[in-house]
């Protein structure tokens, strides 16, 4: 931890005495733990789902809906100890719910395999990250996780330096997808509740519906299409920085959204379509 290269950020400071681009100290720091019925319908289930939301990220991207989490200063949340954060899994199987979603959990991977390992939880966990993860947490997390819930957000290096500025971040989230399948290999359902396996999401952003559409042909074209699920979102509403980027400064377009389900059908990809009515953030959670 002295020096961080916890993530593909590599930004080698020391989180015991000051912040690396994530904006978090060595300690755990959890913003919010709840029972989530907002997700997709395989892991929200009639149950919910167990969110487990992690202050900070690794990749900060100025239309953030979370923001207020991942990319304040302020003190919002609550430090855990490894043994806490064991803990504090294990209450949230107790209260009932269908796996645990570990939201935004890139920069304190470490930490989440050894309180993993402690807790030896029996329902799914879910590793639902920005698709920016180094191969080797990954690796280090292979047997602990049982769902991968990345995005893949960009697939050009253009978009990817001016929304987070990462230029490597589609050779990153590419490799992370394939080790991530390669984990998973399959989707298993018990009834409707997903139990293993992996879901792609993509939020399709105003302007760049062409590199939306060849997110999916990417998608087609290296993994299995029976082997994992699409989740295409159409949710996205400008908010936090975003009216610093004029582009993205709108909702997206009914017909761009169409242009890219329709990529994904042709594709043959499987998975969630969003309704076009979810593009408000009523259904974002309070912090
Ligand atoms: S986890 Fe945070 S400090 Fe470590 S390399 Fe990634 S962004 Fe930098």
């Amino acid at each position: 931890m002295q020096i961080c290269t916890q993530c593909p950020r590599k930004c080698r400071c020391d989180r015991i005495n000051t912040f690396g681009f994530c904006g978090q100290g060595e300690k755990v720091k959890v913003a919010k733990v709840m029972l989530h019925f907002g997700e997709e319908p395989c892991i929200s289930t009639k149950k919910g789902c167990g969110a487990v939301f992690f202050a900070g990220c690794n990749l900060r991207c100025p239309f953030c809906q979370n923001f207020k989490i991942s990319q304040s200063d302020s003190d919002i949340g609550e430090e855990y100890s490894t043994a806490e954060l064991a803990d504090l899994f294990k209450k949230v199987q107790d209260m009932g719910a269908e796996n645990i979603s570990l939201i935004t959990p890139t920069h304190f991977s470490h930490s989440i395999a050894k309180a993993l390992e402690i807790a030896h939880i029996e329902i799914p966990v879910i590793y639902n990250c920005g698709g920016y993860e180094s191969l080797e947490s990954l690796k280090m997390l292979d047997g602990l996780i049982q769902i991968y819930m990345p995005d893949m957000k960009y697939l050009y290096p253009e978009s990817a330096v001016r929304y987070c500025a990462a230029a490597d971040y589609p050779q990153i989230a590419k490799s992370a997808i394939l080790e991530m399948h390669r984990q998973t290999k399959e989707m298993v359902f018990d009834g409707e509740a997903l139990k293993k396996g992996l879901i792609v999401r993509h939020l399709v952003l105003p302007g760049i519906y062409r590199e939306s559409i060849e997110i999916m042909r990417w998608l087609s074209e290296n993994l299995d299409k029976d082997s994992f699920y699409i989740s295409l979102m159409s949710q996205y509403v400008p908010c936090h920085r975003a009216a610093d980027f004029p582009e993205i400064n709108r909702k997206i377009f009914t017909a761009e959204y169409e242009k890219v389900v329709k990529a994904a059908t042709d594709f043959g990809l499987a998975g969630y379509i969003q309704q076009r009515s979810a593009a408000t953030l009523e259904m974002t959670p309070e912090f």
